[in-house]
């Protein structure tokens, strides 16, 4: 029996050569592909949309092209960043709420962090060098 799942394993290996196999755009359309079958228990429209995103991570998955699916994940990640960083400033203000306080640099909009109750501070941003006077 072990062998026979060694056998399957080495084949599975063997079909996947070359191919692109999984990343982040994949698992992406994977979950939303997984939402929309699940929604389409109340509206049968939603099974065509889950169904076409799956076949689109499976083909993504399957493919030799790699170059041109590395440009597409290259997009995608491109298009998250902005979003992803939002929320993991939201999560990181929230952490910090009692410790730190959070600001904008008055010159270049940098996002600085500065530690609560320690009168009034002159912070030299790291980005443009230049002192921002904020009462913490
Ligand atoms: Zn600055």
């Amino acid at each position: 029996m072990k062998n026979f799942f060694a056998r399957i394993a080495s084949r599975m290996q063997r079909f996947m050569y070359g191919r692109y196999g999984s990343d982040e755009l994949t698992l992406f359309l994977m979950g939303t592909a997984l939402v929309f079958l699940l929604l389409s228990w109340v509206l049968w429209v939603f099974y065509f949309v889950g169904a076409a995103l799956l076949i689109w991570a499976t083909f993504r998955s399957l493919s030799r092209n790699v170059a041109a699916r590395q440009r597409e994940r290259n997009r995608y990640l491109r298009l998250i960043a902005k979003p992803k960083n939002f929320f993991k400033l939201q999560k990181n203000k929230f952490r910090d709420r009692k410790t730190h306080k959070y600001f904008h640099c008055t010159h270049c909009r940098a996002i600085l962090r500065v530690p609560k109750g320690k009168g009034t501070l002159d912070v030299t941003c790291p980005r443009c060098h230049k002192i921002t006077v904020k009462k913490t």
